[in-house]
């Protein structure tokens, strides 16, 4: 076996990864080449973040334009009582390189907008979108088609979730978030975590689940969830697949 450009203290900090078949010094040496753009730093982005930094993802993107606020607490557990009031790209970065020092966090403290979406994301290869409201959703699908970048979404709400994997560029069999819904749902039509409510776990359970997804893709191993979503029902206790299918007519991957 190979390792690549490796310290001994890499080797020893990845050793459970390396020790794996499908990873292997190859594959960790992948990770560290890494490149992945988390949108929101938020319920799902910190466990995300957190277990992409703790992998040696070596660089991370973090894009959020909020403050640590109190009620944020019961659920993004990257960030701590003592940071309330702090941009939440610095308490992510502080807790990051306390979790693994290798990894370059790379801050984006402000909203994806259409005018700087395609300058930001075009620097990264894969995109996990954590985000709360629909219109970044879009954005971020739209562009990430544009640039033929792998997207991991994942959605939250009371006790449900939802994952899936998007890379439509890549043609049959590969749709996008609009081949599911052509459009964004009005702000008003969906309620918001903090209007309905979520479960605090749940965001740890879709955020984990969000991080092995970036890891599969970085690695190119296992099966994708491109082309199916998973969804998670807490209170039942149950997870659910249906397949997405591509939309000829879809306004953003269609034909
Ligand atoms: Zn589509």
């Amino acid at each position: 076996m190979t390792l690549p450009d490796m310290t001994e203290a890499q080797i020893r900090r990845y050793a459970r990864h390396i020790v794996l078949a499908e990873i292997g010094g190859v594959g960790q040496a992948q990770l560290i080449a890494a490149r992945v753009l988390v949108v929101g730093a938020g319920g799902l982005g910190a466990p995300l973040l957190q277990y992409l930094a703790a992998a040696g993802v070596g660089t991370l993107g973090v894009i959020d334009d909020d403050t640590v606020d109190l009620s944020n607490l019961q659920r993004q557990i990257i960030h701590r009582t003592a940071d309330i009031g702090m941009a939440k790209v610095e308490s992510a970065r502080r807790a990051l390189s306390d979790i693994n020092p290798e990894v370059r966090v790379v801050m984006h403290p402000r909203r994806l907008t259409a005018d700087n979406a395609e300058q930001i994301i075009a620097g990264y290869e894969i995109v996990a979108d954590g985000s709360d409201n629909f219109a970044t959703r879009y954005l971020v699908n739209d562009v990430c088609y544009r640039l033929k970048k792998i997207l991991v979404s994942a959605a939250i709400l009371r006790f449900d979730g939802q994952i899936s994997t998007y890379k439509a560029w890549r043609g049959a069999g590969h749709p996008c978030l609009r081949c599911l819904f052509p459009a964004a749902p009005s702000e008003d039509a969906v309620p918001s975590c903090a209007q309905a409510g979520v479960l605090g776990s749940l965001a740890g359970t879709l955020g984990a689940l969000q991080a092995t997804e970036v890891v599969k893709e970085i690695l190119g191993i296992g099966r994708s969830l491109s082309g199916r979503m998973l969804t998670y029902d807490a209170l039942e206790a149950s997870f659910e697949e249906m397949t997405i299918a591509k939309r000829p007519d879809c306004p953003t991957c269609g034909s």
